[in-house]
């Protein structure tokens, strides 16, 4: 069969901010008008709106999602010899920022139904050495906060969440963010709540901890030119922080569609055997940043849906553990089985807000026909 045409793009940011154009014109003129381009107020005027939003005391704009996580880290005072938990089964820069303060990444593998930090598995990995626990919320999911709250208190160990996936998501009725003592967010433009470019943000209850990160994400000084740390340029820019701040308005909204299509597509492929559906676990929000199902051979399905027409994305291909960058670690397949698994079985599905229902019909009826197709090839190769 020749390629067709995309039918169904992976993302359609262009439909995303077309309604808001002009308000975000505006806004980048007035960041313009008042040269308030990095740091400022475009930038503490989100701040405000993020923090009362996770219902958290502290927001700290910041250049990316990795600049959160590793900021939050340094200021927890992470450093070399150290260890710090987390899975396997998330995107790298959750265990950069681990290596760039000097420490090593332990894993714990996930569980096969959330796809988040096994809680089972937690307490096996602490040693001495360990100085935090970054849980990943992964695809729009919050982890199961309570029993690992409970473990990292039992030994004293601070928890750092890796939010970037789940703006507005909830656990027992409270938002991603706020159940450790700083929740790490990226605005990368294709998450739930993007920005024009890079941004970032941690939120903290711990006015001491905002005020360290704060000091760290612009050179360490508290005053201009005097320096106290040695910190890093981590700002979040003054047009970022104005276009956030209008496009958080709409989040809650664009949210809900994302779990309206996610119903949609749970209903259109109920019943498929060959195919596991993403769980939204009792108590909690799902968020749907990546609607991600798991199938058979699934690089022959991604390749059959792409020449109907059907862009579909892998998070992840590769667990972080067998990335070549981690190879020192010395930790061989089979290490994580779950983790890895997975990662040999995710296809993500498009997933965005102005997503229409007949797109997604049409998505999972071309699964469905991928699915039958590869099913008949198979016992036809039995024969
Ligand atoms: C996007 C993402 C990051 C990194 O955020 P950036 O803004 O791209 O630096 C970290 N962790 C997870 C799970 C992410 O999805």
């Amino acid at each position: 069969m020749n390629a067709q045409p995309v039918k169904v793009p992976f993302l359609d940011l262009k439909a995303h901010h077309e309604p808001i154009r002009d308000e975000v014109l505006r806004a980048i003129e007035r960041v313009m008008d008042t040269n308030a381009f990095a740091g400022g107020p475009f930038v503490e005027a989100f701040e405000k709106d993020w923090a009362a939003y996770c219902g958290s005391r502290h927001a700290i704009g910041v250049g990316s999602g990795t600049d959160a996580l590793w900021l939050s880290l340094l200021a927890l005072g992470v450093g070399p010899g150290d260890e710090v938990i987390t899975v396997p089964a998330t995107f790298m820069a959750t265990a950069e920022a681990v290596s760039f303060c000097g420490a090593r990444p332990v894993f714990v593998d996930i569980d096969p139904v959330t796809y988040t930090m096994d809680p089972a598995r937690l307490e096996r990995a602490i040693t001495h050495r360990t100085r935090a626990i970054v849980p990943v919320h992964l695809f729009g999911q919050v982890a199961d906060m309570d029993p690992i709250l409970d473990i990292a208190r039992r030994h004293g160990i601070p928890v750092v969440e890796d939010a970037c996936q789940v703006h507005g998501a909830t656990y027992k009725g409270r938002r991603a963010g706020t159940f450790g003592v700083a929740g790490c967010f990226s605005f990368y433009p294709g998450k739930n709540l993007g920005a024009f470019g890079e941004a970032g943000a941690v939120v903290t209850d711990d006015a001491e901890l905002a005020s360290r990160i704060r000091c760290l994400r612009d050179h360490g000084q508290a005053r201009k030119y005097h320096h106290d740390h040695i910190g890093w340029n981590a700002r979040m820019d003054g047009i970022q922080g104005a276009v956030l701040q209008i496009k958080l308005r709409r989040l809650d909204a664009a949210n809900e569609a994302r779990r309206a299509h996610a119903r949609r597509y749970a209903g259109l492929l109920a019943g498929l055997e060959d195919v596991v559906l993403p769980v939204e676990a009792p108590g909690r929000t799902h968020v749907y940043h990546v609607y991600a199902v798991r199938v058979p051979k699934r690089d022959e399905v991604l390749n059959r849906l792409n020449r109907r027409g059907i862009a579909c994305g892998i998070h992840y291909p590769v667990p972080i553990h067998r990335q070549k960058a981690y190879e020192f670690l010395g930790l061989g397949e089979g290490s994580f089985p779950v983790a890895e698994q997975c990662a040999r079985e995710f296809l993500s599905l498009p997933m965005y807000p102005e997503l229409r229902p007949d797109q997604v019909e049409l998505v999972a009826t071309e699964l469905r026909a991928c699915l039958a197709e590869l099913r008949s090839e198979t016992h036809a190769c039995a024969v």
